[in-house]
């Protein structure tokens, strides 16, 4: 459904992205993992047509993104990392107005099936002041979903967001994927491409680091980590390939020892050297 080619973006001698090239199939959740500054936000900008990208090219369901811009935005929807809502308006009437800017068909009847699918639709006539961030959350979920659009961008959806609301929008997220939608998220939880992703791409430095399965980036790296105390008292981890080989290495430390599997973050450390993801603490 998405094919990204080779694509670079500089801002002035910044070079934001270097080289970006994966694929994403059709139904799928495709999660872009990285931490502040990696690149994320420039990506979802060129492949949503915000922006142009200076070298290489994007294909989204055939169609080149720089192109084909008028079509492409037509086939996708967007929830962006700030809440653009109409704050002074009622749910009920920011579906009506973005529903009526993107003409879409048979809105009314489509307006009450996503307010029950995203079971918002006791709050149809509050005003999004009033709401929760986690609700207004959904609002732009239902918003971006009015369009029936084939591609869902989700630029750090949970941000902000405590862990119970967080899990309940992971549950929302994938009845949509159900419904045959390819989802594009960028993140910076951990657990959040844990539990959500199909396949994952870790950018760092406007670098693709590494592209796969959670499961494959986590095998690929070594599926146990010993953490330990080192002789200064720091704390110091150890990646393996095998339990065995683990065992082995917290025989040998003091007994602040622990085993435990293999997560993102640990793939990110052991690819770039370096601690700056931010972990889920819910
Ligand atoms: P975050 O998680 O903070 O949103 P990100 O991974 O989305 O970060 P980008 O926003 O894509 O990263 O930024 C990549 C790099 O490009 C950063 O160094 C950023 O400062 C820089 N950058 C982004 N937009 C611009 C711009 N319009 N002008 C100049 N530099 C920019």
């Amino acid at each position: 459904m998405i094919t990204v080619e080779k694509i670079s973006k500089f801002y002035g001698n910044l070079k934001a992205l270097d080289a970006v090239s994966f694929q994403i199939g059709e139904g799928e959740i495709f999660g872009l993992l990285g931490p502040n500054g990696a690149g994320k936000t420039t990506t979802v900008k060129i492949l949503t047509t915000l922006t142009n990208p200076d070298e290489g090219r994007c294909l989204i369901d055939g169609m080149d993104v720089v192109l084909n811009s008028h079509q492409i935005k037509s086939i996708i929807a967007v929830v962006p990392q700030e809440n653009n809502l109409e704050r002074e308006l009622t749910v009920y009437e920011n579906l009506l107005i973005y529903g009526m800017l993107h003409k879409v068909k048979d809105l009314r009847r489509k307006i009450s099936d996503i307010l029950n699918s995203l079971d918002i639709s006791h709050k149809k006539n509050s005003l999004v002041n009033s709401l929760s961030g986690g609700l207004q959350r959904r609002l732009l979920l239902a918003r971006a979903l009015l369009s029936n659009p084939k591609v869902l961008f989700l630029d750090e959806p949970s941000i902000g967001l405590d862990a119970h609301i967080r899990r309940q929008l992971w549950q929302i997220i994938r009845s949509i994927k159900s419904e045959g939608k390819t989802v594009f998220l960028t993140t910076h939880y951990i657990e959040e491409a844990e539990a959500l992703c199909d396949r994952v791409g870790i950018l760092s430095h406007g670098k693709l680091i590494a592209l796969g399965t959670p499961e494959e980036l986590k095998r690929e790296v070594g599926e146990f980590v010993v953490e330990y105390l080192d002789k200064e008292g720091r704390s110091t981890s150890s990646i393996c390939q095998k339990k065995e080989e683990a065992y082995e290495i917290a025989k040998s430390k003091n007994d602040r020892v622990t085993i435990r599997k293999t997560n993102l973050e640990d793939v990110f450390v052991k690819l770039t050297g370096e601690r700056i993801l931010e972990k889920d603490k819910g």
